[in-house]
C-alpha cells in the first residue's frame, strides 16, 4: 500500500498512454529517417507524420485539408510554450503598426513571461482582471481591446483551477476591433469538446504530455490564411513555420493521444466528473472551513483546487506524499517563495484560504477507489495541521 502512487497532479504532466509507447517504438527502431529526405526511406516518415498531423486536426476540429489532403492549420512545436509563444510573435508580425497584446491576470507563465519580455520591448501589455471564481471580466476586456491591438490571448481552460472562459465571445471582441486571438487550450484539449473553426480562434496551442503524449511536443493551429511569421526559422520544415528537424517519434505519439482523446472524449469528461465531485463532496461533508475554487458551473472536469484555511498547501502535500499521493500546492514554488500563485491571487482569494490550496487534477487512469483512499486519509492530516497552526482557532 505504502508504495503504490496515486497520481492527482495530471495538470503538470501525465502518464504516456500505453497506446501511446506503442505507436512511437518504430521510430526509436526501423523507421529512423529524416522526413525531409528525397528518399523513399525518409519519405515514409513525412507520410506518417503527416497521418499525425490528421489525428491532432481531427481532435481540434480543424477542418481544412491542402490538395494532397494534409491539414495546414497544424504545425508541430516542441511544446505548449513554444505555441503560446510563436502564435502571440505572429500575431505581431502580421499586424506590425499595432502595439498592444491583451492577456488575461491568470495565464499560464508561457504566456504571461513572454508578454513580460514584450513589454521590455516597448510593446503594450494588458492583463484584464477575473473575479472570485476566476471568470474573466468581459467589460474589462471590451474596454482593453482597442484599435491598437494586435492580439488577444486568452486560455480556454486554467490550469490551476479548471475555469473555463468563454473563448466564442472573447475571439468576438478582439475581431471587432481587428485584432487576432490566441486561446492556450493546453488543459482543454481532450478534456472537453475543442472547435477551432467554431471557437473563432486564429490561434491556439497545445501540448503533447498534458494529454497522455511525452513531454517536448506540442502543436499549433493557425487558422487559414493568416499570415505566419516563424518563431524558430531553420529549414522548410513544417511550411516553412517551424524551423528543426522533426521529433518524429513525439509527433506520431502526439497524434495517437489525439485520436484516443477524441473516442474517448465523452466518456472520459463523464468519468472525471464524477470523480472529482465524488471527491469534492466528501471533503466538503467531512473538512469544516474548505473551499473549492473556480467557476463551479463552468470548469475542466478532472481539476480540483481546494482551499484549506490557517495551513499551508505545501504541509499536506507533504503529509500525503506519506501515503504516495501526489497533488500539487497553489503557490508560486518555482520562484522559491510561498507567495500564494497569480492565479489565486488574482481572484482576491483570502491569504490564509489562497495558503493552504492544493489541486488534485485527474485522468483517465484514476479510480474512485484511489480518491476515496485520498478523501480518507486527507481529514486527520488536515486537523493534525490545524491543531500545530498558530492561525487556526478552531
Ligand atoms: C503545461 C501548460 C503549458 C506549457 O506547456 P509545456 O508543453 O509544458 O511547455 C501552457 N499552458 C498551460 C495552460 C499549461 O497547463
Amino acid at each position: 500500500m505504502e508504495h503504490r502512487v496515486i497520481y492527482l497532479d495530471n495538470n503538470a504532466t501525465t502518464r504516456v498512454a500505453p497506446e501511446v509507447v506503442e505507436a512511437m517504438l518504430p521510430y526509436f527502431g526501423e523507421l529512423y529517417g529524416n522526413p525531409s529526405s528525397i528518399h523513399r526511406f525518409g519519405g515514409q516518415v513525412a507520410a506518417h507524420i503527416e497521418a499525425a498531423r490528421r489525428q491532432v486536426a481531427e481532435l481540434l476540429g480543424a477542418e481544412y485539408r491542402d490538395r494532397d489532403g494534409n491539414a495546414t492549420e497544424i504545425i508541430f512545436t516542441s511544446c505548449g510554450t513554444e505555441g503560446d509563444n510563436a502564435a502571440i510573435h505572429a500575431a505581431l508580425r502580421a499586424l506590425p503598426e499595432r502595439r498592444k497584446i491583451v492577456t488575461t491576470a491568470v495565464e499560464h507563465p508561457a504566456v504571461l513571461h513572454y508578454c513580460e519580455e514584450l513589454a521590455a520591448r516597448d510593446f503594450i501589455v494588458e492583463k484584464v482582471p477575473v473575479d472570485g471564481r476566476g471568470r474573466l471580466d468581459m467589460e474589462k476586456l471590451a474596454a482593453a481591446v482597442d484599435d491598437n491591438t494586435a492580439v488577444v490571448s486568452a486560455m480556454w481552460g486554467n490550469n490551476e483551477t479548471g475555469t473555463i472562459f468563454p473563448v466564442k465571445e472573447i475571439a468576438a471582441v478582439a475581431h471587432a476591433r481587428g485584432a487576432y486571438f490566441h486561446t492556450d487550450a493546453v488543459q482543454a484539449a481532450g478534456k472537453v469538446p475543442v472547435n477551432a473553426a467554431e471557437c473563432g480562434a486564429d490561434f491556439l496551442s497545445i501540448s503533447g504530455h498534458k494529454l497522455h503524449a511525452p513531454k517536448g511536443v506540442g502543436a499549433l493551429y493557425i487558422r487559414r490564411g493568416i499570415p505566419f511569421a516563424p518563431l524558430i526559422c531553420g529549414g522548410h520544415q513544417e511550411r516553412m513555420r517551424r524551423g528543426g528537424t522533426e521529433n518524429v517519434a513525439s509527433i506520431i505519439g502526439l497524434g495517437k493521444a489525439c485520436e484516443l482523446a477524441r473516442s474517448g472524449l465523452e466518456a472520459e469528461n463523464r468519468q472525471l466528473r464524477a470523480l472529482r465531485d465524488g471527491f469534492e463532496a466528501k471533503l466538503l461533508a467531512t473538512i469544516p472551513r474548505i473551499r473549492v475554487n473556480g467557476d463551479l458551473e463552468n470548469r475542466l472536469p478532472g481539476t480540483s483546487s481546494v482551499s484549506f484555511e490557517c495551513i499551508e498547501g505545501e504541509s499536506i502535500l507533504m503529509l500525503l506524499d506519506v501515503f504516495g499521493i501526489c497533488a500539487s500546492s497553489g503557490s508560486a514554488c518555482t520562484t522559491g517563495s510561498l507567495e500564494p500563485s497569480h492565479v489565486l491571487r488574482a481572484m482576491g482569494i483570502p491569504y490564509s484560504a489562497a495558503h493552504g490550496t492544493v489541486r488534485f487534477s485527474l485522468s483517465r487512469y484514476n479510480t474512485e477507489e484511489e480518491l476515496d483512499f485520498v478523501a480518507e486519509k486527507l481529514p486527520p492530516i488536515i486537523a493534525r495541521l490545524r491543531e500545530i497552526s498558530p492561525y487556526w482557532k478552531a
